[in-house]
């Protein structure tokens, strides 16, 4: 692999409010979005096109059937050949588990968690949903990770407790991935909280990404750290010299979709 290719192939990030043409056809353009929630107007929600859609979850408000096919229904008409998406803490009835033992503390009556499954995983139409699983794009290579798990906070679908837990499902992500999207973010990066100001992102997981140094980590979660940050990593054997990170959070903290998507631009072949 060559050294000395030019700055062209790095990643280019752009916002959905200035979006220029691809560099080339060869380049794949990603959109990324996050934490949609059922507050999306599709009149009014704009998203840019591009080859493939990335939505790091947070899909629903509750998770209930019909807002699992309302989303669904959404994604599965955006124009972009491949939708890729990961579930949330909020999308309760895809952590079927966790459902069962508790639907009463978030619904009225118990929806069925089976059918809200087979609607996102049989959406068709390039929707891809991973659960703690890999997708490589067809001719392109670029393998994507999606894990929906976050730190346990109060209680919701796919929280898993600090330390061993999350250390084991961290584990799993190939280093081989080029992409990650987790739910969450990392620690200290782009998870600072409104309310407390703590970072609240997960320490096992940021330990993971410097193993991975994946080209791009995108999540949401936080919802008021939306934005994007570039870390270059100091010594390395890999090729692999910087990671973008993007919190992609469409809605505010007042759960308004105010936020642009994030738009990433993929060279033809991979970054150093
Ligand atoms: P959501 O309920 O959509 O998962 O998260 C909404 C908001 O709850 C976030 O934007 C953040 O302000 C807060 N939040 C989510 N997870 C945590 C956490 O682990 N710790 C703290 N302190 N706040 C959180
Ligand atoms: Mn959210
Ligand atoms: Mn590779
Ligand atoms: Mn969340």
């Amino acid at each position: 692999m060559s050294r000395t290719r030019s700055i062209s192939q790095e990643i280019l990030v752009h916002f959905a409010s200035k979006i220029p043409e691809k560099l080339s056809s060869k380049w794949t353009r990603f959109v990324c979005v996050s934490d949609t929630h059922n507050k999306i107007d599709r009149d009014k929600y704009q998203v840019p096109n591009g080859d493939v859609f990335l939505h790091a979850g947070d899909m629903t408000g509750l998770g209930k059937v019909e807002q699992v096919r309302d989303t669904v229904n959404w994604i599965k008409n955006l124009p972009h050949k491949y939708k890729v998406i990961i579930a949330g803490n909020h999308d309760l009835t895809l952590d079927e588990t966790f459902y069962e033992k508790n639907w009463n503390r978030f619904h009225y009556n118990k929806e069925d968690p089976k059918e809200a499954i087979n609607i996102i995983k049989n959406a068709g139409n390039g929707v891809v949903y991973l659960n703690e699983e890999s997708f490589t794009i067809p001719d392109k290579g670029i393998q994507i990770w999606g894990s929906p798990w976050t730190p346990e906070f109060y209680e919701w679908a796919f929280n898993g407790q600090r330390g061993q837990c999350l250390k084991e499902k961290w584990g799993q992500i190939p280093q081989t991935t080029h992409i990650l999207m987790t739910h969450g973010p990392p620690y200290n990066i782009l998870d600072k909280t409104h309310h407390s100001g703590e970072n609240v992102g997960c320490e096992d997981l940021l330990e993971r990404i410097k193993v991975i140094k994946p080209y791009v980590h995108i999540f949401g979660h936080i919802h008021e750290a939306y934005g994007v940050l570039e870390k270059t990593w100091e010594s390395t054997d890999q090729d692999r010299k910087k990671t973008i990170f993007i919190n992609a959070s469409t809605t505010t903290i007042e759960y308004e979709p105010e936020n642009a998507a994030v738009v990433f631009d993929y060279p033809p072949t991979h970054p150093l």
